[in-house]
């Protein structure tokens, strides 16, 4: 079996993600050599605006019907502080002012039956780091993924994060799989399955990197619950998905954080990855063990927090989290 990437759905994903990705790749370096602190021009900034850009440009050409549901919102670039930024992307777009507006302004549909939703740069805080980051883009349609398509600049061909990594994309169709290939380049996809792994003890666990994205605490509580003895990976974005999907951990729990516990997860933010690693053979509810509703507008409003496994140890994840309390009661 080979993945079907002539389907004018993926073909467009795939597209978009992969000139978002090598976009945001060298924005980085470029602004990075330039010295971001001589102004308040942040590449991450620079480079969602520009994801968004490239993203509303593919749809008005492939798709013009259809809606977009991303993070950025184009008012903040009609600012004085915006206009700079502006002005660098029309030179990175090659187009006017007006028209990279309205190419990011596509982004600001609200979600009906069927959509996309795009995070242009997942995980900022490690793309400003120059850790992990992704650029994630899904098709949903009656509040379920049909499509999500992932690119990893950080990850290297086994998916694992590495320094110096060559980049890749994933593409999930529901019940076709999850496949990986370069982010250069256009084909070589070969399918990823997670790890066979059934046993707490010898588990990886990912969490954020961001203690403030979590309870990291508790989270040292469910992997001892559990029996797991590694030290949980520290890692931003949905990348994380992306090594779960080709084996290379097991579990990844987004707990509520303590400061923020009413928090509700994006839709961007879980589409993409949540269909990477159900494709691939793993697991992906809330805390509580639901299913991920997309159908609930820009956030996940029935869900609270996540758990994601191998599938093998998804039951002993979700009763490891009841046992610990990290079942919030609503
Ligand atoms: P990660 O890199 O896995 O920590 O996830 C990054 C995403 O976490 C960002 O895109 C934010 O939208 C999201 N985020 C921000 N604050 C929180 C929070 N308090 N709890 C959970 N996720 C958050
Ligand atoms: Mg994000």
């Amino acid at each position: 079996m080979t993945l079907n990437t002539n389907t004018p759905e993926l073909r467009f994903a795939l597209d978009v993600v992969r000139q978002a990705a090598l976009l945001a790749r060298r924005i980085r370096s470029e602004m990075a050599v330039e010295g971001i602190a001589k102004s308040d021009l942040s590449p991450v900034t620079v480079a969602d605006f520009a994801g968004q850009a490239v993203a509303g440009r593919a749809l008005e050409q492939a798709f013009p019907a259809e809606t977009l549901v991303a993070e950025e919102k184009v008012d903040a670039l009609k600012t004085d502080e915006g206009r700079p930024i502006l002005d660098l992307l029309v030179g990175h777009l090659g187009a006017d002012a007006e028209t990279v507006c309205r190419w990011i302004d596509r982004g600001a549909a609200e979600p009906g039956r069927r959509f996309w939703t795009l995070d242009p740069i997942d995980g900022t805080k490690g793309y400003l780091r120059g850790d992990q980051y992704a650029v994630a883009l899904a098709l949903i349609e009656d509040g379920a993924v049909r499509l999500g398509v992932l690119g990893c600049p950080g990850l290297g061909a086994d998916c694992r994060p590495a320094e110096g990594a060559c980049g890749m994309v994933l593409a999930a169709v529901r019940g076709e799989g999850t496949w990986a290939a370069p982010l250069e380049g256009d084909g070589g996809f070969r399918r990823l399955q997670v790890s066979a792994c059934a046993d707490g003890k010898g588990a990886r666990l990912m969490r954020s990197f961001e203690a403030g994205h979590t309870d990291a605490g508790l989270i040292e509580d469910v992997a001892a619950t559990l029996g797991v003895e590694a030290a949980p990976v520290r890692m931003d974005s949905q990348a994380k998905y992306a090594v779960l999907a080709a084996g290379g951990g097991e579990l990844l729990f987004r707990l509520l954080s303590p400061k923020r516990p009413d928090y509700r997860e994006c839709i961007w933010d879980q589409a993409a990855g949540s269909i990477v690693l159900e494709e691939a053979g793993g697991r992906i509810t809330d805390l509580a063990g639901r299913p991920l509703d997309f159908g609930t507008g820009r956030r996940l409003e029935r869900n609270r927090g996540v758990c994601a496994s191998n599938g093998a140890l998804h039951e002993a994840a979700l009763a490891a989290l009841r046992q610990v309390g990290a079942v919030p009661a609503d």
